[in-house]
């Protein structure tokens, strides 16, 4: 489905602006709905879906969710039924607060086009929205269908594995980065890129969009998954997860004024979009990063997409 190897290229201006040799790779570019990180992990992920036979996939998501989008893509791809559970903010703080993206517009008007069967539900926790999910899952297979099912954000060893086989498409393309840098949330990509160069001198830094420091547990136990896949032998502990919470701002889905900074600076520099709710905080990320002299050298910046929520 999408389009490989990603382009992968220097970004001159910022490179001179912030005193680095910087390089972006363009998984906004992966060809297949609007693009981003996703289309790497339903590679995977849909392989397994008709390995299983499935008539309908279920997961759930934000209303802003890019992998909901990219996952109704797919599934009409391959004739399969998608169904989403999602919430405007499946976020703790309740209420949320007042400058969240929006719920309509965006992804929502793609989601409506690929005619996926989305459940919009009130505001709650995530772990509220996982229940709604297994609910609308058990609703088809009450109905007599085979259900797969995906976590949210595609997040199970397959789409970490897709990330382990990322890293190695960026190793074809150029010799090791210092550091890579990138918009970390339900943690698979993380964790493929971070499984990949475990022990090796490139550094993988995650900038959380998502303010859980606990979610490092949940990425080691992925990598053991990835593992299990890749066979290298590797195990990761929690502590092996370079996770920066410093740019979430307000919180999950919220934009933040230095994420907002952060995607006029490279719209203006390079004529590249980021997004609010993930890449544009990583950029904010990855420019005090580079103040703090904590990046340096040949550094990476994987640019995973979602730009349709600028529309929201
Ligand atoms: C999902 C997403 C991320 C985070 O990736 P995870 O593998 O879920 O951690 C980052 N950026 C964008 C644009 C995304 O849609």
């Amino acid at each position: 489905m999408i389009l490989s190897p990603t382009p992968l290229h220097r970004l001159d201006r910022m490179s001179e602006e912030l005193g680095l040799d910087l390089w972006i790779k363009r998984d906004d570019l992966t060809g297949f709905a609007f693009g981003g990180n996703k289309g790497r992990k339903l590679e995977y992920l849909m392989a397994d879906v008709l390995d299983q036979d499935a008539d309908v996939v279920v997961s759930c998501g934000s209303t802003q969710s890019n992998f909901i989008r990219q996952l109704g893509a797919a599934c009409s791809r391959f004739h399969k039924v998608c169904a989403a559970a999602t919430m405007a903010l499946p976020y703790e703080d309740i209420p949320p607060p007042a400058d969240a993206v929006k719920a309509e517009g965006g992804n929502v008007i793609l989601d409506r086009l690929l005619g996926i069967d989305l459940r919009v539900h009130p505001n709650g926790t995530w772990e509220e929205l996982y229940e709604l999910a297994e609910e609308l899952a058990r609703e088809y297979e009450a109905s007599g269908k085979r259900v797969y099912r995906i976590p949210i954000g595609g997040s199970s060893p397959l789409g970490a594995y897709a990330f382990y086989q990322a890293a190695i498409e960026v190793e074809k393309q150029a010799p090791a980065f210092d550091q890579i840098v990138f918009a970390s949330s339900s943690g698979s990509t993380h964790t493929g890129l971070a499984y990949r160069h475990f022990g090796s001198a490139t550094e993988v830094i995650g900038i959380a969009c998502d303010p859980e420091p606990e979610i490092a547990e949940d990425f080691a136990r992925l990598a053991g998954g990835v593992d299990d896949l890749a066979g290298q032998g590797v195990r990761l502990a929690a502590k092996d997860f370079h996770l920066d919470f410093r740019f979430v701002g307000a919180g999950y889905g919220v934009p933040s004024e230095a994420g907002e900074a952060a995607i006029r600076r490279l719209a203006q520099a390079e004529g590249i979009f980021l997004d609010p709710i993930y890449s544009g905080k990583a950029f904010a990320g990855l420019i005090q990063l580079a103040e703090e002299k904590r990046v340096g050298g040949r550094v990476l910046f994987w640019h995973t997409g979602g730009t349709p929520a600028l529309f929201a």
